[in-house]
């Protein structure tokens, strides 16, 4: 496999046409708050699966030789990954199958059927769905699409990085949700070949920030996953880890890890002075406008508000003032 690239990055623009969308960068003149702060955000909301993960899945398909896209791809996620891998390979013309424990509920099962992929439902643990994609892959020959730590992955999500500099040339820092980093590293890795004194700063909520611990341990770690509103940024690095924990190792420039209040409150801000819907994992770069943090930023400054993937009722309960995961299990 080759490393990703400017190259590949733009590649990948290419690849990626007309699946995965060009998306809005909005002016937040609300949140800037008037003191020479130009905000700006990327709307990876727009996207028709709701979530950015839909560039470097539909840049994985869509780089398959035909014969493997027809037999298939598969992945074991039921959130924004699956929905992007079921939705990339309807439209590239392929099959996707994605692997579930039976704990999944209906309505997730549901949604990516909907999305026209193959459902396995096997056992009771992420793990089994996990052991089913290796399966899958030995024995009948479909390709695995991972969620982050593939170079057709970060190179598509990187396609992002290319839409900044173009919409906002003279950015000075780019904030950016942070788990796997298969996000963050296509961003740095477009902006920086373009304008390496870019600052690229991570965002992960305290609960469970696998990429931070691994920075600190000096190579991948596991770390305890617990319930968060941030669901979408937990899950470990992998240890056998290949590509992301190096490329943020170089590029990103600072790490930050928030609270579920911070959380919350940055998705609360959002929607009611921007008027954007978006998952808690979507709306952390939000909470760096409040102390401490704010010292972070530049002025001239671009959010990546990365998906929309949360329940509608749950999100009410976080607009109306509630912290759901504070206590550390879901309390509703
Ligand atoms: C997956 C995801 C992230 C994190 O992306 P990584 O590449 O794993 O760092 C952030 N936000 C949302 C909404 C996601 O679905």
């Amino acid at each position: 496999m080759t490393d990703v690239t400017l190259q590949s990055i733009y590649a990948a623009r290419r690849a990626i046409h007309g699946v995965a969308c060009r998306t809005p960068l909005v002016p937040a003149y609300a949140l800037a708050g008037g003191d020479g702060l130009d905000l700006r955000l990327k709307l990876e909301t727009a996207q028709p699966t709701g979530a950015f993960k839909l560039r470097g899945a539909a840049n994985a398909a869509a780089r398959l030789a035909p014969d493997a896209l027809r037999r298939g791809v598969v992945c074991a996620s039921t959130g924004n990954h699956g929905r992007a891998v079921a939705f990339a390979a309807r439209r590239l013309g392929g099959r996707a199958v994605v692997c579930m424990s039976r704990l999944v509920p209906e309505n997730k099962l549901a949604a990516i059927r909907a999305l026209g992929a193959e459902t396995r439902i096997v056992g009771d643990s992420q793990d089994e769905a996990q052991v089913e994609v290796a399966r899958l892959v030995t024995e009948e020959g479909l390709s695995e699409i991972p969620p982050f730590d593939h170079p057709d992955v970060i190179a598509g999500q990187g396609t992002i990085g290319l839409e900044l500099l173009e919409d906002l040339p003279e950015l000075d820092t780019v904030v950016v949700p942070l788990s796997g980093g298969g996000l963050i590293a296509g961003i740095a890795r477009a902006v920086k070949s373009a304008a390496p004194a870019v600052r690229v700063i991570g965002v992960s909520m305290t609960r469970g920030a696998a990429m931070q611990a691994s920075l600190a341990a000096g190579r991948p770690v596991d770390v305890r996953e617990e319930p968060t509103l941030a669901d979408s940024l937990g899950g470990g690095i992998g240890l056998d880890n290949r590509w992301t924990f190096r490329m943020v190792r170089e590029l990103v420039d600072e790490v930050v890890l928030l609270s579920e209040a911070e959380i919350a409150a940055a998705m609360r801000r959002l929607f009611l002075e921007e008027g954007w819907v978006a998952e808690g994992g979507g709306a952390v770069g939000v909470a760096l406008l409040q102390e401490p943090h704010r010292a972070l930023l530049g002025r001239r400054v671009a959010m990546i508000v990365s998906g929309r993937g949360i329940d509608m009722e749950l999100f009410r309960r976080v607009v109306d003032g509630e912290v759901p995961f504070e206590k550390g299990v879901a309390d509703g």
